[in-house]
């Protein structure tokens, strides 16, 4: 019995393997058309002032309308992009059409919005990164102060001297780098003072618990008290309820992001938004 249930098991995760496997395979050959034909979409997400809930700006995340599987989530695709390189041609294609978005967007509004795009380790490391930038940037007219790059710990852990160097280069250039998903990985809060950032974003996954875990709730504390001694501007992600809003606000958090105030969206859902999130119904319908 004991033994046939372990086999059971055995077969049981090999067939999953196996399928996981065949699964991401087809993925990453799907991936290769995906490009050229047109399945990729970016949609933006409002970043708003903690305490007045102003939109201040936005970030780019891109999506993949699969032919057969419907929508594939960034979270199981950038991997296997960053696996076969295809994250080169394809973070090229995500910041190319974030300026051009962002340069119609911003075209007919009085305050114009920056938006942060995502860059992965190997597109930021590549020689080509900077000769990219500067030509995106020049052919679709986006100024650079309106751009902000969000990279993650694992750009620097791929080597420091140079990505300090470039981090300073894209800052003379105008641009900007925010430290994405900050917390979660190895990082240790010493790199913070050799880095060229103005702003870290609080990993989501601080914010969940920020209200029932004191150990939490002193973390990202400590994380913003330190941010702000060394001038930069702190960001939570994953702000889901009005009680996430109060408690980051009260503890002088800057900015915020996540579902309460707006999920992200096309591009043309953005214009349709206004300045204030979250954008409560005026009358209730209690039919
Ligand atoms: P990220 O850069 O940390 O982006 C934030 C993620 O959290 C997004 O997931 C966003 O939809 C989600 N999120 C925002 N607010 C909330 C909230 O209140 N609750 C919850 N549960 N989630 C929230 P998304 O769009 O699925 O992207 C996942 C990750 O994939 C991103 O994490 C980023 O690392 C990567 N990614 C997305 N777009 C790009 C891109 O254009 N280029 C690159 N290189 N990576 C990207
Ligand atoms: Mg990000
Ligand atoms: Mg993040
Ligand atoms: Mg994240």
């Amino acid at each position: 019995q004991a033994k046939r249930q372990g086999r059971n098991t055995w077969q049981w995760c090999r067939g999953t393997q196996a399928g996981d496997t065949r699964h991401s395979v087809t993925l990453r050959h799907d991936l290769h058309n995906a490009l050229a034909e047109d399945q990729f979409e970016l949609y933006y997400q409002p970043v708003v002032d903690a305490v007045s809930g102003r939109i201040r700006s936005t970030e780019a995340l891109v999506r993949w309308h699969h032919p057969s599987r419907g929508m594939v989530s960034p979270g199981e695709f950038i991997p296997l992009a960053e696996q076969t390189g295809q994250i080169v041609p394809l973070g090229r294609w995500i910041l190319r059409r974030a300026c051009q978005d962002m340069v119609r967007f911003n075209a007919d509004r009085e305050r114009e919005l920056p938006v942060a795009v995502n860059i992965s380790s190997l597109q930021f490391h590549r020689d080509g990164f900077l000769a990219d930038v500067r030509q995106i940037l020049a052919e679709t007219g986006m100024p650079a102060r309106l751009l902000e790059f969000e990279v993650t710990e694992s750009v620097l852990l791929d080597g420091t001297g140079p990505v300090i160097e470039l981090m300073e280069t894209l800052k003379d250039m105008g641009i900007r780098v925010a430290l994405d998903d900050f917390g979660t990985g190895f990082s240790s809060l010493s790199y913070l003072r050799d880095l060229p950032t103005h702003k870290v974003k609080l990993d989501r996954s601080f914010i969940k618990d920020i209200q029932t875990d004191r150990r939490i709730a002193a973390i990202v504390q400590g994380v913003i008290t330190m941010a702000h001694h060394m001038d930069m501007c702190v960001v939570a992600e994953g702000i889901e309820t009005p009680e996430h809003q109060d408690d980051l606000a009260r503890r002088l958090c800057d900015l915020l992001q996540g579902y309460y105030f707006a999920r992200p969206m096309p591009l043309n859902a953005l214009q349709a938004l206004s300045d204030r999130l979250p954008h409560h119904q005026k009358t209730q319908d209690h039919s």
